[in-house]
């Protein structure tokens, strides 16, 4: 295949494409994707896929919701743009902050807005070393996170993440992180149970800030579920240790719920499922349901008021801050997710189905195990499941799954060797019949 249509043309000249290797796609030439509604996307061939991904974990209330649609061209038509840098402020950054506060855990009270998860992270981290400067301990900077975590691809965000990938490019990476081991069972478990694993994954934290000095440490930070890394679901036993060593050493608890936020583990934010209570919240893609790029840090009260309390500028923000017409967008979102109780539809009807779904595919030869909770799934395909035998470095087993997947009508992203599911939280029993029919029949084509 060579790039054919005049789309396809214009994008292999002119258009890098992110995570991708451009030499190769130029050559056979992007997906044209045209349209989309529901859980459904065209391609410029006009074949229908369902999206078992939610665009990229983004697109929560699905495609066409023109509810959002109105509220962008109304806003645009009012004050299309208003910045909150210089003692300004408008209706919709200062009811979205309202919003956000009253649906996230514990006293996440105040709300820092940027654009992408990226920027809310390179918020976090900055804010995190200049609370303890404020608080007379500039030298408590290091930043705990961990192995195979993703947690975005500015230089902080990529520097903060676990991927090997991406720290052999761009380096040198930002210095103050440090990371411990991730809380993959299947993968890493060995002999443990879950629960023992859970808590010697979490206990690795405390033995890390022992070894840097616990008056040198800042924050740690963790995904609920790590999302890019390929769902890793921890072991219960793993979140509530986290949050008691982080207590004890007085270590500020940061959850990155880009991917978590807004419904996607059956309730607004993971760290509910886990019942912990961070210090701060990163949060983007489902806030807006993707329809506008916005991001939000939400600040307890202990660092917000540090913060407030300290006559000085925090000198950090982005142009686009609180930008009107997405923070309306997100305003929005937040509505159609109270009115059309989405979260409790997650949690009561269409995860319980979904993971019945999952368990009846888990008999497949390829499939070795599935992390799953709420309305997310990472497959682990293993060349011999019985003796956990992966595949040989050299079969890029996933990506060949993803494409028949592609090919079939089906959105499915591959991280390595997993397979990965995260559809749009409004998706029906028999759209999940449909996704679950072609993911077994891809599974069949790929053996
Ligand atoms: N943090 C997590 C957990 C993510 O999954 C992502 C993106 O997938 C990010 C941060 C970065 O967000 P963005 O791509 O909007 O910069």
């Amino acid at each position: 295949m060579s790039p054919q249509s005049a789309i396809q043309h214009e994008d292999a000249l002119h258009h890098l494409h992110p995570f991708t290797n451009s030499g190769r796609l130029n050559k056979k030439g992007a997906r044209v994707i045209t349209r989309a509604e529901g859980v459904y996307i065209w391609d410029e061939g006009g074949q229908k896929i369902i999206d078992g991904m939610a665009g990229l974990w983004c697109v929560n209330l699905g495609y066409g919701r023109t509810e959002l649609a109105d509220v962008a061209n109304e806003q645009m038509r009012v004050l299309p743009y208003y910045n909150t840098f210089f003692q300004t402020t408008h209706g919709p950054a200062a009811a979205l902050a309202k919003a956000i506060a009253e649906v996230t855990p514990g006293d996440l009270n105040h709300i820092f807005f940027a654009n992408s998860g990226s920027e809310a992270i390179d918020t976090i981290m900055r804010l995190a070393r200049h609370y303890w400067a404020i608080k007379g301990k500039p030298y408590r900077n290091i930043l705990i996170a961990r192995e195979n975590a993703y947690h975005g691809s500015t230089l902080a965000g990529a520097s903060l993440g676990g991927m090997g990938g991406m720290h052999k490019q761009g380096a040198p990476l930002v210095p103050g992180i440090e990371r411990i081991r991730q809380p993959y069972w299947y993968g890493e478990g060995g002999d443990m149970s879950e629960d023992e694993f859970g808590l010697a994954c979490a206990r690795a934290l405390e033995e890390k800030i022992l070894q840097v000095g616990p008056d040198n440490v800042a924050a740690f930070i963790g995904e609920p579920i790590q999302g890019a890394g390929g769902v890793i679901v921890p072991p219960e036993t793993y979140w509530p240790e986290i949050q008691r060593i982080c207590r004890k050493y007085d270590i500020l608890l940061v959850a990155d719920e880009v991917i978590c936020g807004f419904g996607r583990t059956g309730n607004w934010f993971g760290s509910q499922t886990y019942g912990i209570e961070p210090d701060m919240i990163s949060m983007a893609k489902g806030l807006s349901s993707g329809y506008l790029p916005i991001a939000a840090v939400a600040v307890g009260d202990r660092v917000a008021n540090a913060l407030i309390d300290h006559d000085e500028d925090f000198n950090h923000g982005f142009t686009y801050s609180g930008h009107p017409v997405a923070a309306a967008v997100a305003l929005k979102t937040i509505e159609i997710m109270q009115q059309e109780n989405i979260v409790e539809r997650v949690r009561d009807v269409i995860a319980p189905y979904f993971q019945q779904k999952l368990a009846e595919l888990a008999d497949h030869p390829l499939v070795g195990h599935i992390d799953k909770k709420g309305l997310v799934a990472g497959m682990a395909l293993m060349m011999d499941k019985a003796t956990k035998t992966p595949f040989p470095a050299d079969i890029d087993i996933g990506m060949i799954c993803r494409d028949h997947c592609f090919e079939n009508g089906l959105i499915m992203r591959a991280t390595g060797s997993r397979m990965i599911l995260s559809p749009p939280l409004v998706i029906t029993e028999a759209e999940l019949d449909e996704l679950f029919l072609k993911a077994r029949h891809c599974l069949d084509l790929t053996l």
